[in-house]
């Protein structure tokens, strides 16, 4: 089966001339629909800078890059808009919006370049956030939940467009072991059943056993352990 994401010598750097600094090194990876890969490696190592650049959120000129299918090495902003809007993305930080409950702060993901209700938004959202366990919570805003239940909300958010795949950013690093832990447990349940393909960035050696595979990126080389 042709591979969801399929990078070729991608190269990148930062800056130019005398002040340019080589981040990602003739990096080569394919990834199958319904894999889970998690990538670990110091910080530093580019990691959050490959992600953005799987993600269509940056720019890469060297290598070769495909997407679902399309090319995002020197490509324009309407492949990388329909490449974003078949991704979901999960950050370190849960980027919840404050003043909305729960359930708004998922639907509202929906909003764009939908043809869903109101109606329909609200109900898609809410078996959501049922589903990673918030059925109770469905009215609270960020601050009336504790850490892991944000990431969990996050975690609905970034699913609830029913991508083809998910990319997240340390997605545990500011949860204790038991909530990073169900976090990405009940990210992966719910990938494995719509077979959502997973990309995560973790240096968390705690949650290494929810991949499939396990890849290394050090000083911008990538390394299967
Ligand atoms: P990681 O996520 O593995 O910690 P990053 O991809 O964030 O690593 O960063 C890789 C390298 O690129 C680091 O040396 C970092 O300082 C540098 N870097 C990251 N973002 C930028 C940026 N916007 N401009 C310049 N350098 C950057
Ligand atoms: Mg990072």
């Amino acid at each position: 089966m042709a591979a969801i994401i399929d990078v070729d010598r991608l190269s990148f750097s930062f800056g130019s001339g005398v002040l340019v600094q080589p981040v990602l090194k003739d990096v080569t990876i394919a990834i199958r629909q319904g894999e889970i890969v998690l990538i670990t490696g110091p910080s530093g190592s580019g990691k959050t800078t490959f992600l953005t650049i799987i993600g269509g959120l940056r720019q890469a000129f060297h290598g070769s890059v495909k997407v679902l299918d399309q090319q995002l090495i020197n490509s324009n902003e309407q492949v990388k808009i329909k490449v974003r809007q078949q991704i979901g993305y999960i950050f370190q930080q849960h980027n919840l919006l404050k003043s909305l409950t729960a359930l708004q702060n998922v639907s509202m993901t929906l909003e764009m370049g939908n043809t869903l209700t109101e109606q329909q938004r609200l109900e898609r959202s809410a078996r959501m956030l049922i589903a990673v366990g918030l059925g109770d919570r469905l009215h609270y805003k960020p601050d009336q939940l504790s850490a892991g239940q944000r990431q969990r909300v996050s975690i609905a958010r970034a699913l609830v467009g029913q991508p083809k795949i998910v990319l997240a950013d340390e997605p545990t690093a500011s949860l204790d072991k038991q909530s990073g832990y169900e976090a990405v447990s009940i990210l992966k349940q719910l990938a494995k059943e719509s077979q959502t393909t997973i990309l995560l960035v973790t240096h968390d050696y705690r949650i290494l056993d929810v991949a499939d595979r396990v890849v290394e990126l050090e000083d911008g080389v990538i390394k299967t352990i």
